[in-house]
């Protein structure tokens, strides 16, 4: 039988379109699946916790990162700086397990190109009306911000055809059974 092979799994959405719900999911449903955690400059949420959520970090320590070459992606978004560690992805496939990013789409271009053999996944909200109501609902952001990220949404979907798939997140599980679905089919081919 031939060999298992791993790869980087991508999740993207506009914010609020249920990356967080699915990468959850699927890292407690999957053994062979970790998540890299990136390194930001926004500030923490008031429910996220450093090194768990995010590794938050100064400006300052995120250009010297970026001048050291310490991230394999890195991108402006939202007006805060995020990047995932090099060294994090090399590690993960090293150990046989693949690597779960929640990357930007700027991000994303920069990942395929250095890892063509990432499976990238774009999830659309039902309906902008739905983002809107998801975002308020989960109540973790101000009207500004919110704002900002309804505006930035519109400029995400313009990127969704550089994904392997996309899907509409209407039902959460059946997006997430196929998303499972499609990492074992990779992995075995
Ligand atoms: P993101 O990580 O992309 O910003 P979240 O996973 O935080 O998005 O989802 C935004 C909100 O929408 C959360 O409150 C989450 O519980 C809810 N949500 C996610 N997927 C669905 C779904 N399919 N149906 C209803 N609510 C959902
Ligand atoms: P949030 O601040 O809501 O957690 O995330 C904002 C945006 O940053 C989301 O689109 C998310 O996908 C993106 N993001 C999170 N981590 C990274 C990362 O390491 N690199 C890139 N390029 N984008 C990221």
């Amino acid at each position: 039988m031939k060999d298992k092979t791993y790869f980087p799994i991508i999740i993207s959405s506009p914010s609020g379109g249920g990356k967080s719900s699915v990468c959850d999911e699927i890292l407690d449903r999957c053994d062979d699946v970790i998540y890299s955690v990136s390194y930001t400059t926004r500030p923490p949420r008031e429910t996220e916790k450093d090194g768990v959520d995010y590794h938050f970090i100064s400006e300052k320590r995120f250009m010297e990162m970026v001048n050291n070459g310490q991230f394999i992606e890195w991108a402006n978004v939202h007006n805060f700086y995020y990047g995932t560690s090099l060294q994090v992805v090399k590690d993960c496939l090293k150990n046989k397990k693949h690597v779960l990013m929640d990357l930007d789409t700027e991000g994303t271009k920069q990942l395929l190109k250095k890892m063509p053999e990432t499976l990238s996944v774009f999830l659309f909200p039902p309906s902008m009306k739905e983002l809107e109501d998801r975002l308020r609902n989960r109540n973790t952001d101000n009207e500004e911000t919110i704002k900002i990220r309804l505006v930035n949404a519109r400029k995400e979907f313009a990127d969704a055809w550089i994904y392997d798939i996309f899907l509409i997140n209407d039902n959460l599980e059946e997006v997430i059974q196929k998303i499972i679905k499609k990492i074992k089919i990779k992995s075995s081919n």
